[in-house]
């Protein structure tokens, strides 16, 4: 019993540390770590509060009390609340409050991670839609230069073919005159 109670003091300090450096967000600590199997008005036999209205029965799951059940007044944290609290459950052993607090902080870093990881995800969604984008505006780009660099290829092959066409026209000259100077040194 007695190893039992160190091991769960030591494990409690280190999800408190945990916890606390990790920085888990004040919306997921507001939020229970599990759903809760009924409504809290689901119960019976009825509990009421000063006010005389059925007291909500809620779980507990602050550092103190994690896990367990209390009545509170259905006008909690507003103007008409009577302050009515009472616990529904037993205090939980050190060993059970330990263990409830690792789980609780377990899922709560769980979710906090989730919750980045689903951050990061947009961010990454965003970016690679906007890169789209770019590569569909640089495609364009490279079509139009491409469209007005056509007649400029087009002249391109023109005086490229005309150039060889003249150079085809020289080489016939040559020939001629080439055979001229032939026939007139054969005819001297
Ligand atoms: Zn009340």
């Amino acid at each position: 019993m007695l190893k039992s109670k160190s091991m769960a003091a030591s494990s409690s300090q280190g999800s408190r540390i945990s916890a606390g450096s990790r920085g888990i967000r004040g919306l997921l600590r507001s939020r229970p770590p599990v759903t809760y199997r009924e409504g809290p008005l689901a119960y019976e036999p009825t509990v009421v509060c000063v006010c005389n209205r059925k007291a909500p029965r809620w779980i507990s799951w602050s550092d103190d009390n994690p896990g367990r059940r209390y009545y509170r007044c259905s006008r909690a944290r507003t103007y008409g609340d009577c302050g009515f609290y009472v616990w529904y459950d037993p205090e939980h052993t050190t060993f059970m409050k330990n263990l409830l607090l690792d789980l609780r902080n377990a899922v709560w870093e769980l979710r906090s991670k989730a919750e980045e990881m689903a951050e990061l995800k947009q961010i990454n969604d965003l970016l690679s839609s906007e890169n789209k984008e770019k590569v569909s505006v640089v495609k364009a780009q490279e079509k139009e230069l491409e469209e007005k660099s056509q007649p400029l290829v087009l002249l391109a092959n023109k005086i490229s073919s005309g150039s060889s066409c003249s150079l085809v026209c020289c080489g016939f000259v040559i020939l001629l005159v080439g055979l001229f100077f032939g026939l007139m040194l054969g005819a001297m």
